[in-house]
């Protein structure tokens, strides 16, 4: 009997406002969620609800000054946390660790008895925060503190981060950058903002080799994504053999993603998903946790999240 997909989600994520004509807003979720109860993978997957991550949690990728700095911003009325688009209400604080937590559940059903694969439908998005940074729309890296629980908890050495949202995670980098044990792939546009991600960004001291950047021209598609996937991100992972692996889901490659110029279909997120799934299966003891990241047309999004969701039920 094979074990049912956990697609975890709160609707809390939807109290996050993040203002009048920002890109990463509530309808993101609220649009994908309404189509995929519209398809018959809602029927397949199995439901579940996140608790709020406790700050312990935080500062395993985190500073604590950072964690405080944040807290004490939003509970006085901040509505800004990072120069323009990083922008935070009241409940911003509640669906943030929402956010973190979906991971930590996520992690729990992929690393525990269970071992199943796991879609985290969150916002804010996490993979732009820093050690002490919040940015781009991102408040804390849910992913990081995913993969460093993953370690903690359930005693998992290797953990392979597999990042394809369009842009550069340039917090996941920053925290993983001297960390032998987390592999953090990317393929993103480059240039784009944030500016880094360059192929010699390879990570420093025991870290060396363990940070892969793919930098994407403008205008490439599925054939580039595939040839990377091939010659560049597949040997890299066979060669670290992770334990878990772990996907950034940004869907803001897509052809139809108004923040960038990357000719990616939907269908493009199932190849995708199942590439990877192949170059880990002889190496992984533990499920998949895929975590929502950018995406920013509703439909795309939409539709890219059920072909991506559809190939990580077994
Ligand atoms: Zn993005």
């Amino acid at each position: 009997m094979p074990s049912r997909t956990s697609f975890i989600y709160h609707p809390d994520a939807l109290l996050h406002n993040t203002g009048p004509g920002h890109p990463e807003r509530r309808e993101r979720l609220e649009t994908m969620v309404a189509h995929l109860m519209t398809t018959d993978l809602w029927q397949k997957l199995d439901h579940a609800r996140p608790e709020e991550a406790k700050i312990d949690d935080l500062t395993l990728a985190h500073a604590k000054h950072y964690v405080e700095w944040v807290q004490k911003s939003i509970a006085e009325g901040e509505t800004l946390l990072d120069e323009g688009d990083t922008r935070v209400c009241r409940e911003s604080w509640r669906a943030a660790l929402l956010g973190v937590g979906s991971v930590l559940q996520g992690v729990e059903v992929a690393c525990g008895k269970e071992k199943r694969n796991v879609f985290c439908a969150v916002r804010p998005p996490g993979h732009h925060a820093m050690t002490s940074r919040a940015m781009g729309f991102c408040l804390f890296n849910n992913i990081a503190i995913g993969a460093r629980t993953a370690q903690k908890k359930h005693g998992v050495e290797r953990v392979a981060i597999v990042d394809w949202d369009v842009h550069h995670g340039n917090g996941t980098q920053e925290i993983f950058w001297h960390d032998p044990t987390v592999l953090y792939v990317s393929l993103h546009q480059y240039p784009l903002w944030p500016g880094t991600g360059s192929a010699s960004e390879v990570g420093e001291g025991p870290g060396t080799g363990f940070t892969v950047n793919c930098p994407m021209a403008p205008g490439s598609g599925e054939k580039e994504y595939a040839a990377a996937f091939r010659d560049t991100i597949r040997p890299a992972l066979k060669k670290f053999g992770p334990q878990l692996l772990m996907i950034s889901a940004g869907f803001d490659a897509h052809k139809s993603d108004p923040l960038a110029n990357i000719n990616l279909d939907s269908t493009t997120f199932a190849m995708l998903t199942r590439m990877l799934r192949d170059a880990v299966a002889t190496s992984t003891t533990c499920g998949v946790v895929s975590v929502l990241e950018g995406g920013y047309d509703m439909h795309a999004l939409a539709e890219s999240v059920e072909q991506h969701v559809s190939q990580l039920i077994v």
